[in-house]
């Protein structure tokens, strides 16, 4: 891991206020993350970052689409990531429930952003990404 925050020393992608280390670098090493919140910020760091293989990993088989290097454009930049609101299927604690808005650009672009409901499952210690809803959201 060479790239932007590992090497820099700025915090954590994922905008914890963490180092990267202490916060998504031991995930992305095969940590399990303790909660599926951790895991939302381990995938947006890892969209930053451009970790292809921890975006399969994550991602639930029943819902993974086929990345490949084409879906990390390089000229994306990540301008930030807010946690809305995590919960816990009550019913169900290997089911959660992730709200967050991700924001980014692409070189020369507008700033778009992507407010969603997003669905996790644990199997083992290992929570993984399911789906999601967009929600609607003032610009
Ligand atoms: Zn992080």
């Amino acid at each position: 891991m060479s790239r932007s925050a590992a090497a820099t020393g700025d915090g954590c992608p994922c905008g914890s206020g963490r180092d990267y280390a202490q916060c998504c670098g031991p995930l992305h090493a095969g940590v399990p993350a303790a909660s599926a919140e951790a895991l939302m910020r381990s995938r947006y760091s890892a969209y930053a970052l451009r970790l292809l293989p921890y975006l399969r990993e994550s991602w639930d088989p029943s819902t993974r689409p086929a990345l490949s290097e084409a879906d990390l454009d390089p000229a994306t930049r990540w301008l930030g990531l807010r946690i809305v609101a995590h919960e816990v299927d009550p019913a169900d604690p290997d089911t959660a429930f992730v709200e967050f808005i991700a924001r980014w650009r692409v070189a020369g672009g507008r700033a778009q952003r992507l407010h969603e409901r997003s669905r996790f499952r644990r199997t083992g210690d290992h929570w993984r990404y399911v789906d999601g809803r967009i929600r609607a959201s003032k610009p």
